[in-house]
């Protein structure tokens, strides 16, 4: 029997502001491991501190992620084990983690995630919008063309949408989003976990009007907003009078089916009913 010599890679789930959010499991991982990665080793060291954890940290962020990658699978085939951690949430969402997952699972090294906060569904479980589907976009991009282009590619995406944003984009995001996806229904989830918690629900543009009264935006932001309204289906008298035939050719009777398409499609019953006749005779 070969005895696996190999590490393990774990991706630590860390507080989103509170501390009370960082589970026990995810504390004595950090504290059995050989390692702790971390995205901002200063930022980490805070949390590690507040813990009374001493551990040897190695940086690994968007900049060094390819250095820095291969020395952490070094340490993996060397039978290490490596806790993955960013400065805030699950690494991997809009932050560094998903690229070594994907070098550990291909060089057959095991990836343990240990769940915790994220931004994106903790504001989306609150917003009061469809919690499904859902589609995650992170941060748009920084330019207002790509934005623009971006967000016009999801424009009919029939799902709520999540975005990450920072404070001092947030109203021009706003801006663009209002132009290119209308009107939708919202919410801005602020400083989620922390005190100054807040959420604001309305419509984007209420939204960018809340927004201009304040001058210098604080707090991180992800914001929530509606999938886009159905559109109502047009079908022509001759198209429905062939699904009212459809549905008696199933076995439903008359009556019924011209009371169901009528229903459906939004149509007097009366006008169905005698352009059948009509046709009928
Ligand atoms: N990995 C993190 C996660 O799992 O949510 C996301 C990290 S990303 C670099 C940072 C962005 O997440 C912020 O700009 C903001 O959009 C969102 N975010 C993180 N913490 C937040 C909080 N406490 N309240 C609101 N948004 C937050």
């Amino acid at each position: 029997m070969s005895e696996n010599t190999k590490g393990v890679l774990y991706l630590v789930g860390t507080p989103i502001g509170n501390l009370g959010d960082m589970s026990p499991r995810g504390l004595q991982v950090l504290k059995d491991a050989d390692l702790v990665a971390a995205e901002d080793t200063r930022h980490t060291l805070e949390l590690l501190n507040h813990f009374d954890l001493k551990k040897k940290l190695v940086r690994y962020d968007e900049h060094t992620k390819d250095a820095q990658g291969d020395l952490l699978m070094a340490e993996l085939q060397a039978g290490k084990q490596v806790a993955l951690v960013s400065d805030a949430g699950l690494p991997g969402i809009a932050d560094p983690g998903a690229d070594l997952a994907e070098r550990c699972i291909a060089e057959n090294i095991q990836v343990i995630p240990i769940p915790g906060a994220n931004a994106a569904l903790t504001a989306l479980i609150a917003s009061g919008l469809p919690t499904q589907p859902f589609f995650f976009g992170g941060f748009l991009p920084k330019s207002a063309k790509n934005r623009k282009e971006q967000l016009q590619a999801w424009n009919s995406v029939p799902a709520t949408l999540i975005l990450y944003e920072a404070p001092h984009r947030i109203k021009e995001v706003l801006k663009d989003v209002l132009q290119v996806l209308g009107d939708r229904k919202i919410c801005l989830a602020r400083e989620l976990t922390k005190i100054h918690e807040e959420f604001w629900r309305g419509m984007t543009s209420g939204a960018l009007e809340h927004l201009q009264a304040e001058e210098n935006i604080r707090g991180e932001f992800v914001i929530i907003l509606a999938p886009p309204e159905q559109k109502e289906e047009h079908y022509t008298l001759d198209e429905l009078l062939q699904k009212v035939q459809d549905l008696i050719q199933d076995g439903v009777p008359k009556k019924e089916a011209l009371a169901e398409i009528a229903q459906k499609y939004k149509v007097p019953k009366r006008d169905l009913y005698n352009e059948l006749i009509k046709r009928e005779k």
